[in-house]
């Protein structure tokens, strides 16, 4: 009896799932597990929650789809509570499995959950599978990742690398262990916060199109190609508001409920039969962003979570004053404070928005990059540990930007982006939450 557990990470779907394949392919028994972060509402050094309610409930309804789709195969997901190294320690032990296959995840603090689970005496099997296209197929090796994006871009396209097809769902899931031998202080459940809700928000998280999981997702992307809407992508993606101006992919991605490759599949159906133009080109070019980031966290691990990140420049000395101000959408600057508004009530800022919060909270209030950093990965629903990190960097200027940083002209992008002061005006309500730091509430 081979009994192996398969644990599900930012990985959280049944097709295209590499993990999960292995894990049918060599068990005999298997166990599906996904770990809830023990640490959700723990308050950090700055201040504030690990991960504020739209998160933990975008991860709750995620979860509950996968489990579904587990039970509708015949198979359940077990749902523990606290670190992967003491639970599913103790949950393997105690189904008899000694393998535990997982998603790679090439970030300190998910590393060392994998490291804690091999010094516990188990074989962890880490199976990268996140990025659109496969580490293994670039014309250069993780370490040579070429400096800056562009030169990336070039060299991918110039090699014709293209993703993989998606894996389909395996055709034979082993059985379950038994369940009853989990001991119940392992699947207990914290309270979760409770759900915000507001009908202004570009990605309504709380109704059923966009809700959590593999099938929300896979309707989503066909709703969104048969609507043509990435042939206008590139000349709407700068938009403020709404459900439509984006692809509105990146919760799902971030979950993984959808795969980058299965993405790109349908983009190129989509281009098969209506016809590929800039538009349609441009959201290629933005999942490759995604994979650039991606990359970046295999070719530098941990420097990217240094105070200076690539860079040689000073830390920063952090100016909690401010801070606050920025967190709480007090800053005085309408744009910015309206962002920070939508940020805190929904869990989703457009691209546009976020560099602009996050190029004033670096370059006008001299703030460091980690505390704003921290403040997204508690806040966005599609928060993405390597997206998040190489986006600040980049903004800071110490990351891949050959530009040296993004300083924006506040006036000139309001004017450019929310000419008619719609954004502003939207967003002008205060948001009411109990959660921001030092419990303050945002007022307008
Ligand atoms: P679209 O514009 O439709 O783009 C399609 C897809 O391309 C996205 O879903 C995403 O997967 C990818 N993509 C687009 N832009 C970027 C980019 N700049 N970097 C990486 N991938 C990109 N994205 C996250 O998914 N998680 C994060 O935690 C995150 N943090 C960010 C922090 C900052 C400071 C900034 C400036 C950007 C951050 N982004 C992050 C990138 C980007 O803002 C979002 O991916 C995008 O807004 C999501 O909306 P969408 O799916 O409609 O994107």
């Amino acid at each position: 009896m081979h009994t192996v557990i398969c644990w599900f990470r930012n990985d959280l779907r049944l097709a295209d799932n590499a993990v999960f394949t292995r894990a049918c392919g060599i068990a005999t028994q298997m166990l599906p597990v996904y770990c809830h972060a023990p640490d959700a509402n723990v308050v950090t050094q700055w201040g504030f929650v690990r991960m504020d309610a739209p998160r933990q409930h975008w991860r709750r309804s995620t979860v509950a789809d996968l489990s579904r789709h587990l039970r509708a195969l015949g198979s359940d997901l077990a749902e523990l509570h606290g670190r992967p190294q003491d639970v599913l320690a103790i949950a393997a032990r105690a189904v008899g499995a000694t393998t535990i296959v997982c998603e790679l995840i090439a970030a300190p603090e998910e590393e060392a959950e994998v490291e804690g689970l091999r010094a516990a005496g188990f074989t962890v099997e880490p199976i990268w599978q996140s990025s659109m296209l496969a580490p293994a197929e670039l014309p250069f090796a993780p370490e040579q990742l070429p400096a800056v994006f562009t030169a990336f871009r070039e060299a991918v396209e110039r090699a014709r690398i293209l993703p993989a097809v998606p894996l389909p769902i395996p055709a034979k899931i082993p059985p379950l262990p038994e369940l009853s031998l989990l001991t119940p202080e392992i699947l207990k459940a914290p309270l979760l916060p409770p759900l915000r809700t507001d009908t202004r928000s570009s990605f309504p998280y709380h109704t059923t199109e966009f809700s959590g999981g593999a099938a929300a997702a896979n309707a989503h992307l066909a709703q969104y190609f048969a609507r043509k809407l990435a042939h206008s992508y590139k000349a709407t993606r700068n938009g403020l508001s709404g459900a439509d101006y984006s692809s509105k992919f990146s919760p799902w991605l971030a979950t993984g409920a959808l795969s980058a490759r299965t993405a790109y599949a349908a983009l190129k159906r989509f281009e098969a039969e209506y016809g590929a133009n800039e538009g349609s080109y441009w959201l290629w070019f933005e999942l490759l962003w995604r994979d650039y980031f991606r990359l970046l966290h295999l070719k530098h691990g941990r420097k990217l979570y240094a105070a200076s990140g690539l860079s040689s420049l000073p830390k920063r000395a952090h100016d909690a004053g401010r801070f606050l101000k920025w967190c709480n959408a007090m800053t005085g600057e309408p744009l910015v404070d309206a962002a920070m508004r939508e940020l805190a009530a929904t869990g989703y800022l457009s691209n546009r928005l976020r560099q602009i919060v996050a190029g004033y909270l670096l370059h006008e209030l001299c703030g460091d990059w980690r505390a704003g950093a921290a403040w997204f990965e508690a806040q966005l629903i599609d928060y993405d540990v390597y997206s998040n990190q190489g986006n600040w960097l980049y903004i800071a200027g110490r990351g891949s930007d050959p530009r040296g940083g993004r300083r924006f002209n506040l006036h000139k992008q309001a004017s450019l982006y929310d000419a008619d002061g719609r954004y502003r005006a939207l967003w002008n309500q205060p948001v009411v939450l109990s959660c921001l730091p030092e419990g303050r509430h945002i007022e307008s």
